[in-house]
């Protein structure tokens, strides 16, 4: 394999394919290994994704997870390390004050100790999906972040907009601020802000971006930061400064799959709002569905695994007519009355291996096409799948590409050369789980 130009670490793996989605259609060969590659890549590419699952650990494991992933991108070549964080700045929220610190600040400050660097960017800004940053505040389409449907989520719920706050409450460095301003006026005016900010002591500035315009004026800018964190937007405008263009074509080839066969379903953990409305959608369509049994999920591991044969008798008759929902999306109050038994983690927790061992046991059906929904979810189930790495192909809805499974190792494990979508909770049409099918035709 050649030196990679861009590594990655992402903390979720529909973070990672959102990050590796931008990079594609930025004109760039992208690999997403779902956790630190065990082995060499099969394919020839410019830049890797890491997908970790270190959004809702313990920070000490975030971190060291975090540095290994960094060690092997380094060990690749990467000129320029990216830490990729969720689009709502969201991060692991503990059940006592001490731990609600979250892990974007230590995992940041890690990698920069660890790279001796002295100065990163931090920000979650993706004006294409709605999430902007203007003084510092991050924006969830028309509202503040602490007013979104973020202060609702099941594991990590945002009650604060203002983001130089949040991540100075993580961090040990100054952090500061580069605003819409400096942002707008173009290189020129982004450098000498970071020259400013530097001599301040400021470690890490938080960045506005209110629009594409932004994030492309600011790439250029970010050319010589060995380190990057952001969310998934900053990526659109790294590929320049390697050199490359996003032309259509380039950016077609990068994004090309294998053709799609098998048949087609989709697993839902998530209980975002966006997810709620593509469940009622497919609902609404006709097609046939069925809402996981939570009471046995979260009874007895004998009353979960017989829930889990029960869901995959009814699917095996339907998949042979055309694509399945299965669900465990619930709105906020379900979730709330959900969690009380257990609490959140234990909740999620057992939610997650039951919505894995479905996913599986679809695949083992004959299920070639599936759609997961849900950061955590899919990250649970693509691990359960046993898919290493996963070629990025062409975009669904913004931050959620088609991807396809590919094999690391002699062991054909069940989700190698199967189509996979990695759905983000909040990304995505009302309509995304109908039509996301068609799109593989
Ligand atoms: P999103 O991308 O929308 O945040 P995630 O999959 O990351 O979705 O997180 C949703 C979490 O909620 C998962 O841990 C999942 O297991 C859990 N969960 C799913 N359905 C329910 C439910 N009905 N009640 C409580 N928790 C649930």
């Amino acid at each position: 394999m050649s030196k990679i130009l861009l590594g990655c670490i992402a903390d979720d793996f529909t973070g990672a394919t959102d990050l590796a989605n931008n990079l594609v259609r930025a004109g760039m060969r992208v690999v997403q290994t779902n956790g630190i590659p065990a082995q060499a890549l099969t394919a020839e590419v410019d830049a890797v994704v890491i997908a970790l699952k270190t959004r809702t650990i313990a920070p000490t494991d975030a971190i060291a997870q975090s540095l290994t992933a960094l060690n092997w991108l380094k060990q690749a070549g990467s000129r320029q390390i990216y830490f990729k964080y969720c689009s709502t700045f969201d991060s692991w929220y503990g059940a006592n004050d001490d731990a609600k610190r979250g892990n974007i600040g230590p995992v940041t400050e890690a990698l920069m100790d660890a790279m001796d660097v002295d100065f990163t960017i931090a920000t979650p800004a993706f004006p294409d999906n709605g999430r902007t940053v203007f003084k510092g505040h991050l924006f969830v389409g028309d509202v503040l972040l602490s007013e979104s449907s973020m202060k609702n989520h099941p594991l990590t719920p945002m009650l604060d907009a203002n983001l130089v706050n949040v991540m100075q409450a993580q961090c040990q460095r100054k952090v500061g601020l580069i605003d819409y301003r400096s942002v707008a006026a173009g290189f020129d005016a982004v450098t000498a802000r970071i020259a400013e900010l530097r001599a301040q002591g400021v470690g890490i500035a938080i960045v506005d971006a209110i629009s594409n315009d932004d994030l492309m004026r600011l790439g250029p800018a970010l050319a010589d930061l060995p380190l990057v964190t952001a969310g998934s937007g900053v990526a659109i405008g790294l590929p320049q400064n390697f050199g490359i263009q996003a032309t259509g074509e380039s950016a077609a080839q990068a994004a090309a799959l294998p053709a799609a066969k098998g048949w087609q379903a989709v697993v839902s953990g998530s209980c975002s709002q966006a997810t709620n409305a593509q469940v009622a959608a497919w609902q609404a369509s006709g097609q046939p569905h069925k809402a996981l049994n939570l009471a046995a999920v979260l009874g007895s591991d004998a009353q979960s695994q017989a829930e889990v044969q029960s869901v995959l008798s009814w699917a095996k008759p339907f998949l042979t007519r055309g694509p399945v929902l299965i669900y465990s999306t619930a709105d906020v109050e379900s979730v709330k009355t959900t969690q009380t038994l257990l609490g959140s983690d234990a909740t999620g927790a057992r939610v997650e291996q039951a919505l894995s061992a479905i996913a599986k046991g679809l695949v083992e059906l004959g299920v070639q096409q599936l759609v997961l929904a849900g950061g955590e979810t899919s990250g649970a189930c693509v691990l359960a799948l046993g898919v290493e790495q996963m070629q990025i192909g062409p975009q669904i809805d913004p931050g959620v590409p088609w991807c396809y499974g590919l094999s690391s190792k002699a062991r054909e494990t069940a989700g190698v050369n199967i189509h996979l979508t990695l759905k983000s909770g909040n990304f995505g049409s009302s309509d995304f789980f109908v039509k996301v099918f068609k799109l593989l035709q």
